[in-house]
């Protein structure tokens, strides 16, 4: 992938973020990618990953399919020499004789959650379940280059289901006090988190001023703030990105909101804004196929010439 590079150099790993289903291997970055096992091979076998003679070797170069059995052929730069390369080398190749090559093509998405709920499918089920006893019908802002955990706190946001202390409170949960963790000023609740609190307003005024678009400030609630988005004057793919762009402060919300509440840590608004623009950034290149987004021009949001 070639985003790679560019990802890399701002910090970021795309292999956080991604997940992949091995088929034929030719896009599979061996050691860097997490395609096999939870962890990327170069973080479970360190020591065999440091010998190994190219560290961006794809699945394909490292396997022969041969009568329906795997064939692999890492090259190092030397053999493995201690008793602990020996014993990651043997564990590696346990691990991998596990792995299925096939002739498919190789399937790339979202890493699912920790506890595996998210996964595209089970959250897409979810929803159509719920969508059938809904009289509005479906989700409309589901967006195919948000991962579907962000997907899902939009929804849940906008249905005023998320763990704000006045819902904990509602559910029986017994708090010291119900004030917002932020501003400590007024009562949190799921408006007032995400549209009222002081610190919310400034970041869509920001997000706002980044995008060049009508106020975003302002809005009451989070169906609003989606609404909004979607009337705007664009084409559909500008449009899609704006949204993307909304979930991504939606959700970078929520985390500093929890990073005050539960780690005590409060972030300025424009370090959230760069995360919201970071984020943005890595959904729209890996899962969008519009060529010619680049970082430089992204923090800018100078993209009109590029999005049809
Ligand atoms: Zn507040």
């Amino acid at each position: 992938m070639k985003a790679g590079k560019e990802l890399e150099s701002m910090g970021v790993s795309i292999t956080d973020e991604l997940t992949v289903e091995v088929g034929n291997g030719k896009t599979i970055k061996f050691w860097l990618d997490r395609w096999s096992g939870d962890r990327s091979l170069r973080v479970t076998y360190p020591k065999i990953f440091k010998i190994a003679e190219n560290k961006h070797a794809r699945v394909a170069d490292y396997v022969t399919v041969l009568q329906n059995e795997n064939q692999w052929f890492i090259t190092c730069s030397r053999p493995p020499n201690t008793d602990e390369e020996w014993s990651q080398w043997s564990k590696l190749l346990q691990q991998i004789n596990g792995s299925r090559v096939s002739g498919k093509e190789d399937r790339w998405g979202w890493k699912p959650d920790r506890n595996g709920i998210f996964s595209v499918a089970a959250v897409r089920n979810h929803l159509n379940k719920v969508e059938a006893n809904q009289e509005d019908g479906e989700w409309k802002f589901w967006n195919k280059w948000v991962p579907p955990k962000v997907n899902y706190f939009s929804w849940r946001a906008a249905l005023e289901k998320i763990s704000v202390k006045r819902e904990l409170a509602r559910r029986g949960m017994s708090l010291n006090n119900l004030l917002c963790p932020r501003c400590g000023v007024n009562e949190e609740t799921v408006d007032h988190l995400i549209c009222e609190c002081m610190s919310s307003q400034r970041i869509w005024k920001e997000v706002s001023n980044w995008l060049k678009v009508p106020s975003l400030y302002g809005r009451r609630n989070c169906k609003e703030l989606l609404e909004h988005g979607n009337m705007l004057k664009g084409s559909g793919e500008w449009k899609k990105i704006i949204n993307v762009v909304i979930q991504a402060a939606l959700w970078n919300i929520w985390k500093s909101r929890n990073d005050k509440e539960f780690e005590g840590h409060l972030r300025n608004e424009k370090e959230i804004l760069d995360t919201i623009k970071e984020d943005s950034f890595i959904w729209v290149k890996m899962m969008s196929k519009i060529q010619g987004i680049v970082w430089e021009r992204w923090v800018d949001f100078n993209i009109r010439d590029v999005v049809r």
